[in-house]
C-alpha cells in the first residue's frame, strides 16, 4: 500500500513540477503548445510508479493546463473545436508514452528478478563460479569461489581472471592454462580438466576439478565466461590410500605366498580362513582342502586342549610367541613346528581371528635333541661332578637352553617321587611338580626365558610331590656359559623349605598371639596397681582419723567401719590373684561335700547385702528348690556366687534390679544372676571368660576390678563339671550369669550342715613368732585385748628358746621363717617332753591341700592362712581345746 501511496504523491509532485514549468516558459511561448511539459512528466512518472499514477498526471496536469494556459484561459471546457481536437490528440498521445513505458518498465523489473535469481543461486551452491567478460576480466564471483581462491569480491572484481585463478600442474607444477580461457578462444564447453593446484591468494594449495563455458548474448556471440570448479582435496587424499592400499595388500599377498613359513589364518572358532603354498608343504593339504576346515585338522588329539588355551591368550588380545609343539601332516606323520600366533582385529579393535606363522623345526629339534644327549652323556660320563650333583642336598635339574629338562639329580627325584622317565625330555615348566594352576606355569616359564637371557632367578614356589602334598621350594635358575659367553645350559636349584616356611608362619602367629598376651598382661598390671592403690588412699586416711579421734567413739567406729571394708577388698584382690596363679598352674583343689546351693545362695545374697544396699539396688531372691544338694566346694561355690553378685552389684547403675533364682533343671541345679544393667555387646559375650578381659570401660559406670573375676568363676565351676553362660541383649539391656551344676547323685548320709563352732571363752599363753614385726605385734595386741598373755620371736632359734623358758599353751608359728623354718621349729619342739600338749598352729601365706598335708606331718595342730582374720583364730581355738 505504501509503494502505490508514494508513487501517486510523486506523481503530483511531477504534475505541479510540469505545470510550474510551463508557467514560468508562458511569456516566451505564449498561448502555444499549453501541455508540451506533461508529455515529460507522464513518462517520468510511468517509468518510476507504472500507468496508474502516470494516467493521474495526464489527467491532473490537463485539467490545470487547461484552466491556466489552453484559451480561453480561467476556465476549463470544450469551448472550441480546436479544444476537442486538442484534447484528443493529448490523450492519444499520453496513452502511447503509458504503454511504452509500462511495457519498458516490466521488463526492467523482470530482468533484475532474474539477475538476483541467479546471485542467490550462485552463493548457495557448492561449487565455486567465477564468469568474466570477453576480456576475461572477473566480473563476479560466489563465495565458494572467494574462500577456495582467497580473493574477496570486492577485490576480485576487474581483475584478469589468471590473477585470481592461479592454477598449476599436479605433476610439472608449472602454470596451466586455464579453462576458461580456452573457452573464450573457442567459444565452446571446455570439460574438467584433471590433477590441477589453485594456488590461493595466500600461496595454500588444492587440488580442484574445474570446467568452464562460454556466455553468449541473445545473438549467440560469446560475451563472457563462466568457470566452475570445486576443491577435491580430501577425494584426491583418499584415492591415494586406496591405491597404496592396494598395493601393500598385494605386496602383503606375494610375501605371504612366498614365505618359507606356514601361513595361516583362522576366525576365533578356529575355522580356517587362508592357507599360503607353504602351508601346503608345511601340512601336506592343498589351500582347497584345508580352508572352511577346523584348525584341528592339523593337531595331534592328544594336544587339542592347547587351542583352547591359545584362544583364551588370543581373546585378552596377546600374542603367543615361538610356541613348540606338535603338529600331524596330512599323511599322519608328525612334525615339530613353532609357532607365533598374533590376533587379528577389525577397526573396533575386536579380536576377529588370528593369523599363525608356523614354522617346521622338525629336523632343528633332532639337532636339538643330539645336543642334549650329548649333554647327558657329558654329565654321567663326568664321575666326578656326577657324584657332586646326586650327592648334594640341592634339588638339582640341567635345562637345555630351551627349558627342557636334560637331567635331574636324584635329591630332586626321590624329594619329589618322581621317575626319570616321567621327567626328562619336558619343558621344565610342565613338569609334574607344578600345580595346574596357569598362573604358576607361567612364572615357571618366565623364569626359565629371564634365566635363558642371562639372569638369574630366584623364587620361592608352591611344588607336588608325587604322593598329591603341596610343598614349597626355594628355587633358583641359572645359565652357565662358556669362555665366549655363550650359554650352554641352564641349571636349577632348589631346597625344600616347607618346614622352615611353616616354622616361620608358626613363629609368627606365636609373636602375634604373645604380643596380645603381652598387651593384656600389661593392661592387667596397670589395673592391678590402681586396685590396689584405691583401698590403700582411705585405709592411710582413716589411720590418720583415729590417731586424732582422741577415743570418739562414733568417729572409731566409722573409721573402723571403713578401714574393715577397704581391707576386704585387699584381701579379695589378694585372694583373686592367689587363685588366679593356682588356675594357670591348675593347682585349685576343690574340698567336695554334700552342700546345699540354695542356702550357699542365701548366704552369699545375705553378705553382699551392705555392698548392695550402697548402691541402692533391689535383690530379688528366688529359691525354687530347696535343699538343692551338689557334690562341691562351699568355700568356692561363695566364691563363684559371690563374684557374679558382685558384678550385677557393680555394673548396674544405681537403683537397679538383681534377680538371683534357685532352681532344679533336669538333672542341674540352676543358678540365674539377672540385673538390668549396662549389659554386654554381643561381640564382647564370648570373650568375657578369658583373663583379663574387660570390656571398654570408656562406656560403664565407673566399677573397677581386675578383669579375672569371670575367669576364676568359670573355672571353678567347671572343676565342680558344670558351667557358666552368660547371656545379654546388647548394651544397655541388662545381663544374666547363669550356673549349671549337677546335681549330686545320693543323698547326704552322714553329713551335717557347719554348726558354728563356739569360740573360746578361756585365755591362754600364746608365743607369736613371725619375722615381720608389725605383723607380729598387731596379732599380739589382738590377742591382748581378748585377755590371752603373749610373748612374741622372730626366727627359729628365738622361738625354740622362747618356747622353752615361757611354755606357751598355744604356739602360732610363721612357716616362712629365716634360718630355721616353721616346719622346723615345729618338729623341734614336738621332740621336747612338754612339745606334744603345746597347740602349734601354722601361719603362712599358702593355703593349698599340700601345705596343709605338709604343716600336719611336721606337726601342726592348725593351719591358718594370712591374713589371718580374729573371728577364724578364736574359732580355731575354741575347736582345739574341746
Ligand atoms: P572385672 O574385675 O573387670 O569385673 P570380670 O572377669 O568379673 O572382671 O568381668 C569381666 C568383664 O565382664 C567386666 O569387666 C565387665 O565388663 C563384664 N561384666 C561382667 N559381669 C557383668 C555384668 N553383670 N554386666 C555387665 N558387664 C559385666
Amino acid at each position: 500500500m505504501r509503494q502505490p501511496l508514494k508513487h501517486y504523491g510523486i506523481a503530483i509532485a511531477v504534475t505541479a513540477a510540469a505545470i510550474l514549468l510551463r508557467w514560468l516558459v508562458d511569456p516566451v511561448m505564449g498561448d502555444s503548445l499549453p501541455l508540451v511539459t506533461l508529455f515529460g512528466a507522464v513518462a517520468l512518472v510511468v517509468w518510476i510508479g507504472g500507468y496508474r499514477p502516470a494516467a493521474l498526471v495526464a489527467i491532473l496536469g490537463y485539467f490545470a493546463s487547461a484552466y491556466l494556459f489552453i484559451l480561453p484561459r480561467g476556465e476549463v471546457g470544450l469551448t472550441t473545436f480546436a479544444n476537442v481536437v486538442g484534447l484528443i490528440a493529448y490523450a492519444f498521445t499520453c496513452l502511447l508514452i503509458i504503454l511504452i513505458g509500462e511495457s519498458m518498465r516490466r521488463a526492467g523489473a523482470a530482468a533484475g528478478e532474474r539477475g538476483e535469481l541467479l546471485q542467490v543461486t550462485l552463493h548457495s551452491i557448492g561449487d565455486a563460479v567465477i564468469t568474466t567478460d570477453i576480456e576475461g576480466r572477473v566480473t563476479s564471483l560466489n563465495r565458494v569461489a572467494e574462500t577456495l581462491t582467497g580473493w574477496p569480491k570486492a577485490a576480485a572484481i576487474g581483475k584478469p581472471l589468471e590473477t585470481v585463478f592461479r592454477i598449476i600442474n599436479e605433476q610439472g607444477r608449472e602454470p596451466a592454462e586455464s579453462p576458461a580461457m580456452r573457452a573464450l578462444r573457442e567459444g565452446a564447453i571446455v570439460g574438467l580438466a584433471n590433477h590441477t593446484i589453485l594456488v590461493a591468494r595466500d600461496s595454500s594449495e588444492r587440488t580442484i576439478d574445474d570446467s568452464a563455458a562460454p556466455i553468449r548474448d541473445e545473438q549467440g556471440k560469446v560475451s563472457g565466461c563462466v568457470l566452475v570448479f570445486r576443491d577435491v582435496s580430501d577425494k584426491r587424499q583418499l584415492e591415494k590410500q586406496a591405491a597404496s592400499r592396494l598395493v601393500d595388500a598385494r605386496t602383503l599377498a606375494s610375501i605371504v605366498e612366498s614365505s618359507d613359513d606356514a601361513i595361516v589364518s583362522k576366525s576365533l572358532e578356529g575355522i580356517i580362513q587362508s592357507w599360503n603354498a607353504a602351508a601346503e608343504r608345511v601340512f601336506g593339504y592343498t589351500a582347497d582342502q584345508a580352508v572352511g576346515k577346523h584348525i584341528s585338522l592339523v593337531i595331534p588329539p592328544e594336544r587339542i586342549a592347547e587351542e583352547d588355551h591359545i584362544i583364551a591368550s588370543l581373546r585378552a588380545g596377546r600374542r603367543v610367541d615361538h610356541f613348540v609343539t606338535e603338529r600331524v601332516r596330512s599323511d599322519g606323520r608328525r612334525i615339530h613346528v613353532s609357532l607365533t600366533i598374533s590376533p587379528v582385529k577389525d577397526e573396533a579393535g575386536k579380536v576377529i581371528g588370528a593369523s599363525k606363522i608356523v614354522r617346521d623345526v622338525t629336523q632343528q629339534r633332532a639337532a636339538e635333541d643330539r645336543e642334549r644327549k650329548l649333554l647327558a652323556d657329558a654329565v654321567a660320563s663326568n664321575a666326578k661332578f656326577r657324584a657332586l650333583f646326586d650327592q648334594g642336598a640341592l634339588f638339582a635339574v640341567i635345562l637345555d637352553v630351551d627349558g627342557t629338562i636334560v637331567e635331574p639329580n636324584r635329591r630332586s627325584l626321590e624329594g619329589c617321587g618322581y621317575a626319570r622317565e616321567q621327567v626328562v625330555g619336558r619343558p621344565f615348566w610342565e613338569g609334574p611338580w607344578w600345580t595346574s594352576s596357569a598362573a604358576l606355569i607361567d612364572e615357571a616359564r618366565t623364569a626359565v626365558a629371564e634365566a635363558a637371557a642371562g639372569k638369574s632367578v630366584r623364587a620361592e614356589m608352591p611344588y607336588v610331590v608325587a604322593d598329591g602334598r603341596e610343598r614349597t621350594i626355594d628355587m633358583t635358575i641359572l645359565s652357565v656359559r662358556d669362555e665366549t659367553g655363550r650359554t650352554l645350559f641352564l641349571a636349577a636349584m632348589g631346597s625344600d623349605v616347607t618346614e622352615r616356611r611353616q616354622l616361620e608362619d608358626e613363629l609368627r602367629n606365636l609373636a602375634a598371639d604373645l604380643s596380645e598376651v603381652d598387651r593384656r598382661k600389661n593392661e592387667f598390671l596397670a589395673t592391678l596397681s590402681h586396685e590396689l592403690r584405691n583401698p590403700l588412699a582411705p585405709l592411710r586416711n582413716m589411720v590418720e582419723v583415729l590417731q586424732r579421734a582422741e577415743g570418739d567413739p562414733g568417729t572409731v567406729r566409722r573409721a573402723l567401719d571403713t578401714m574393715e571394708r577397704q581391707l576386704g577388698q585387699l584381701v579379695r584382690l589378694v585372694d583373686d590373684l592367689l587363685d588366679l596363679n593356682r588356675i594357670t598352674h591348675d593347682r585349685i583343689e576343690l574340698r567336695k561335700a554334700h552342700v546345699d546351693v540354695a542356702s550357699i545362695v542365701r548366704d552369699v545374697v545375705h553378705a553382699a547385702r551392705p555392698l548392695t544396699e550402697e548402691m541402692g539396688h533391689d535383690v530379688q531372691l528366688a529359691v525354687e528348690a530347696e535343699p538343692l544338694y551338689v557334690h562341691g566346694d562351699a568355700v568356692r561355690l561363695t566364691q563363684v556366687f559371690g563374684n557374679l553378685l558382685n558384678n550385677g552389684n557393680k555394673y548396674t547403675p544405681r537403683g537397679g534390679t538383681i534377680r538371683v533364682t534357685v532352681r532344679h533343671r533336669a538333672d542341674a541345679a540352676e543358678i540365674a544372676f539377672a540385673d538390668n544393667g549396662i549389659g554386654i555387646a554381643a561381640d564382647h559375650l564370648d570373650r568375657i571368660f578369658e583373663m583379663f578381659v574387660q570390656v571398654d570401660r570408656a562406656t560403664e559406670v565407673s566399677q573397677t576390678g581386675l578383669g579375672v573375676g569371670l575367669t576364676l568363676a568359670n573355672r571353678l565351676v567347671q572343676l565342680h563339671g558344670g558351667s557358666i553362660e552368660a547371656k545379654s541383649a546388647g548394651v544397655g539391656r541388662g545381663s544374666e550369669f547363669v550356673v549349671r551344676l549337677p546335681i549330686a547323685a545320693e543323698r547326704p548320709g552322714t553329713e551335717t550342715p557347719a554348726v558354728p563352732t563356739p569360740q573360746t571363752t578361756r585365755t591362754y599363753r600364746v608365743l607369736i613368732v613371725d619375722d615381720n614385726l608389725d605383723a607380729g605385734s598387731s596379732l599380739a595386741l589382738l590377742l591382748e585385748i581378748a585377755g590371752h598373755q603373749t610373748s612374741r620371736a622372730h626366727d627359729g632359734p628365738s622361738a625354740l628358746d622362747a618356747a622353752e623358758t615361757e611354755r606357751p599353751e598355744v604356739i602360732l608359728l610363721d612357716i616362712g621363717l629365716p634360718t630355721l623354718n616353721g616346719y622346723e621349729v615345729c618338729r623341734r619342739i614336738r621332740k621336747r617332753p612338754w612339745g606334744s600338749s603345746v597347740l602349734v598352729i601354722a601361719l603362712t601365706g599358702w593355703g593349698q591341700e599340700e601345705d596343709r598335708r605338709r604343716s600336719h606331718e611336721a606337726g601342726f595342730d592348725g593351719h591358718l592362712v594370712k591374713p589371718v582374720e580374729y573371728a577364724e583364730l578364736m574359732t580355731l581355738l575354741g575347736r582345739l581345746q574341746t
